[in-house]
């Protein structure tokens, strides 16, 4: 997952850029990258790390330009280094093109081979660079030609923001998997990932890129273009970007992130009621969804766990020893609210199962009398391959074991999970989203090969 964000037109594109990368933080934590152009150069800062880590008022101030492009990486393609940092920043015939992308492609494979077999070298492991180098193949025509001639052989996920010269240029899949968001700021556009990101420029939301637009933008001018078979084909949102990705203060997929968790937890309440003296979320993802329970059972809502804030989303560390020590740091219970009490716990859901148990655990030896947990998704079964990290099914707990067992896994009173009918019944768009991970029903085929490191050099 990744975050992704294009200023057409601002005396200090760098900067607005740093801040939209840092509203969207959420999305990846393990690489920050910025490019900007002035007329004549291009500047270029991409480091590992957070955002907020790898940018100060020194280095902002040399990205100089009214264009920039920007990303924060989570990495689902490629191996987490500073090579595979975001924007990737080619020159082809003497002009700058950068691409950042979101989402990922599920005919890596094919598109690499014949590449490769055409004489291309990579220099990164990320199914992202392909598409640079199928623009270098094919600068033939006008801009809006090129551009949609290239996206229009991608497979798979991809919200894409470029910089080619002045130009910005936005485009989304046809099924339209990941967000993208295009707002107004003074003169110019802005794009990003989530909207959230207009609020922190104070810039104005105007709509979303469509599933399979391609949005050309030179300084206040946009021009839009659909790629072939869209905006015909069907529409595939993520649907976990609402149910955890997305910050609840974003407007995505024609919704409120917070209303959609609210009412997601309202349905779960419907579904599987509880009696309790009260109702807490699992800080932050699952309080919205703890709370839209809460008020639909009329039980009180309470905080049961505070959350360390310098710490950020466990899932996000490569490592296993990270992750666990993160788990730990990041919640603490309240024992005083918890200690002799029925507790029902919202998560927004299960993924591994790791993490609810351990907080389960401390939830009891808080002193919890009775534990009930509520999903507000469905039992997570099959892997994704549009660019959420669930890589097997072997890490998926409910892959191959019932509630019952799952609820026996985390040692809960008892377990309940949104239904997909629930799910979707409260959606804006219903037969819009892709619910593969709930399901196995895949909306564009998969890849053969599902190795998240399969384009790695591996040596001799
Ligand atoms: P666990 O109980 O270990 O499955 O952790 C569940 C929490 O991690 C939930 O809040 C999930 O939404 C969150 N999470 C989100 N994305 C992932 C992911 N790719 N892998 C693992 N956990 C995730």
């Amino acid at each position: 997952m990744c975050g992704i964000v294009g200023i057409s037109h601002h005396k200090e594109a760098g900067k607005m850029a740093f801040l939209g990368l840092y509203a969207l933080q959420h999305r990846g934590e393990e690489a920050a990258g910025i490019v900007t152009y002035d007329g004549k150069d291009t500047h270029v800062i991409k480091r590992t790390g957070l955002a907020v880590d790898n940018f100060d008022e020194d280095n902002i101030g040399k990205l100089k330009g009214h264009v920039a492009i920007a990303h924060t990486r989570y990495s689902t393609t490629g191996g987490s280094n500073i090579k595979n940092t975001q924007p990737i920043l080619v020159t082809h015939r003497k002009k700058p093109i950068a691409l950042a992308h979101n989402g990922n492609l599920t005919n890596t494979e094919g598109l690499y081979a014949k590449l490769e077999d055409e004489g291309s070298i990579f220099q990164t492991s990320m199914d992202s660079e392909i598409i640079v180098h199928l623009l270098a193949k094919s600068s033939n025509g006008d801009l809006k030609t090129w551009f949609t001639k290239v996206l229009a052989q991608l497979k798979g996920a991809f919200s894409t923001v470029f910089l080619y010269e002045d130009h910005i240029i936005g485009a989304r899949d046809p099924q339209g998997f990941r967000p993208l968001c295009l707002g107004k700021l003074g003169d110019g556009y802005i794009l990003a990932s989530e909207s959230c990101a207009f609020d922190l420029m104070k810039a104005e939301f105007v709509r979303e890129v469509q599933p399979g637009e391609v949005v050309i933008i030179k300084g206040n001018k946009i021009e839009s273009v659909f790629l072939p078979g869209a905006p015909k084909e069907s529409k595939a949102y993520c649907i976990f970007e609402n149910v955890y990705f997305a910050r609840p203060d974003s407007h995505i997929f024609g919704d409120n992130v917070y209303q959609v968790r609210k009412r997601l937890g309202a349905q779960l309440a419907k579904e599987h009621p509880a009696q309790a003296d009260f109702v807490m979320g699992i800080p932050d993802s699952g309080n919205y969804a703890a709370l839209g329970y809460a008020q639909e059972l009329d039980i009180p809502f309470e905080i049961g766990m505070i959350r360390n804030h310098y710490i950020g989303r466990t899932f996000i560390q490569p490592t296993q020893f990270l992750r666990d020590f993160r788990v730990r740091v990041k919640l603490n219970p309240i024992r005083e609210m918890i200690k002799g009490k029925r507790v029902i716990v919202v998560e927004d859901s299960i993924v591994r199962g790791t993490t609810s148990r351990n907080r389960i655990q401390e939830i009891r030896e808080a002193g919890a009398k009775e534990i009930h947990m509520r999903i507000s998704c469905p039992p997570i079964i099959s892997p994704c391959f549009y660019g959420i990290d669930f890589p097997s099914t072997k890490e998926l707990i409910a892959h191959n074991k019932t509630v019952q067992e799952i609820a026996g896994f985390i040692k809960v009173d008892s377990l309940g999970y949104l239904s997909l009918e629930g799910m979707l019944s409260v959606m804006k768009e219903k037969g819009s989203f892709c619910t593969a991970c709930f399901t196995g029903k895949y909306p564009v085929p998969i890849p053969k090969n599902t190795d998240k490191l399969q384009l790695e050099c591996r040596g001799a």
